[in-house]
């Protein structure tokens, strides 16, 4: 777990290439993958003191490995946290986030237009387990302030949100979570740290799929919580040790080697969503186009102010219509012209990637679950990738200019 010496005050550009553990006696300059599920002790003291916690060192696959420290590290360090704790996928993240953090008569306050699965295990799973919770609007800090009651421990949202890329205001719930006595988790998933670094607003624990944009490529499962040293050592570690939704090796480091560009990718795709979105508000089949760096969504100052400037690569946009029926119809037609852009409900890839939300993340929802939720049956998903603009476009117009 000893980090590579590197001098202090080293941009964020920098680390994002650098920091790792330290190099083998080999001195390869790219990471090293270490397969393996089990670390042979210099001596049975050793062993004991490692065991017990009194000394660093690896023992176990499911209690460390170098190659996962170097993708915490490196997360840690983008993420300006003291620590990370790298997990299986997204969700196991937040599987360990709530039990490491939370018991039997706790409660919750989350956005209700997080992640679908979020929702569910929160809401769901965790009331099997005497954990309450209240689901509120996104963007109503009222809605957050009244739900507040004596037991309540942990904040959770997600901004921008997925599909219709809503904006919280981080430093709004961040003072809100803390005057109750209570941590503030942010799921920084669409912006990344390239973009948003919700620590900067007051949040106490950043929340990943290393799956979406992290790798980058749509290889790879993996997530990761980064917070406070002491929390990752004292609450996730002991948690992980036991519960074990540790990430492969081989998965974190695909996700070392993703962070290597993602600062990069997320500027290339962030310009080409950008582009795209303006380009989508002028189209006449367009009815609607949700992205935050465009002056008609309703969060642009506060995004632009979190984002530092930029929209993030994902946007969403209504196919006009006159009932929900010929909306689906259109929606579909468009998805089905397609001959380069993949439908596929991913997202974060370097190739563009589109859905239906309404039939398919959404697909669960009552009618009017998802009316209230704002996703209706013409909207279309569009997690913009790195292919040229005039292909995306052309594309696109193969469905928009023959409905
Ligand atoms: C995909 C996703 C998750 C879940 O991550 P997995 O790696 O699929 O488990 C959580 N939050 C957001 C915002 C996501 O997009």
């Amino acid at each position: 777990m000893t980090a590579q010496k590197l001098p202090p005050g080293l941009h964020i550009d920098t680390l994002a290439v650098r920091a790792a553990v330290e190099r083998s006696q080999y001195g390869e300059n790219s990471e090293a993958l270490y397969l393996t599920s089990g670390y042979v002790q210099p001596t049975a003291e050793a062993s004991a003191m490692r065991f017990g916690g009194e000394e660093d060192g690896y023992t176990y696959g499911r209690s460390g490995n170098p190659t996962v420290s170097s993708m915490e590290m490196r997360l840690a360090a983008l993420e300006g946290t003291e620590a990370c704790m790298a997990t299986a996928s997204g969700m196991s993240a937040i599987l360990l986030m709530l039990m490491s953090l939370l018991k039997a008569g706790d409660h919750v306050i989350f956005s209700q237009s997080m992640f679908g699965s979020t929702i569910k295990l929160i809401g769901t799973e965790f009331a099997r387990f005497g954990v309450t919770s209240t689901a509120v609007p996104q963007t109503d800090l009222d809605a957050w302030r009244k739900a507040v009651t004596p037991d309540t421990r942990l904040l959770f949202a997600e901004t921008p949100t997925n599909p219709l890329t809503d904006v919280c205001d981080i430093a709004a719930l961040a003072d809100i979570a803390h005057n109750a006595g209570a941590l503030l988790a942010v799921d920084n998933c669409f912006a990344t740290p390239v973009l948003q670094r919700p620590v900067e607003f007051g949040a106490d624990i950043v929340m990943h799929s290393g799956t979406k944009y992290l790798d980058g490529q749509g290889r790879v499962m993996a997530g990761a919580l980064c917070a406070p040293e002491q929390m990752v050592r004292e609450k996730f570690l002991p948690l992980i040790k036991n519960a074990g939704m540790v990430l492969s090796p081989f998965n974190a480091w695909v996700v070392l080697k993703g962070l290597e560009t993602l600062g990069i990718r997320m500027q290339a795709q962030s310009a080409n969503a950008m582009a795209a979105a303006q380009w989508l508000e002028s189209h006449p089949a367009v009815s609607r186009v949700y992205y935050p760096a465009l002056k008609s969504h309703p969060q642009h100052a506060l995004a632009m102010k979190q984002l530092g400037g930029n929209g993030g690569a994902l946007l969403s946009f209504d196919v006009k219509a006159d009932n929900p029926e010929q909306a689906r119809q259109r929606a579909f037609h468009v998805l089905d012209q397609l001959q380069v852009l993949s439908l596929c409900t991913n997202l974060g890839d370097t190739k563009s990637l589109l859905t239906h939300p309404a039939s398919t993340s959404h697909g669960k929802l009552s009618e009017a679950q998802r009316q209230a939720a704002g996703i209706g049956q013409g909207l279309i998903r569009f997690a913009v990738g790195l292919e040229h603009l005039d292909d995306m476009k052309a594309d696109l117009l193969r469905g928009l200019d023959t409905l």
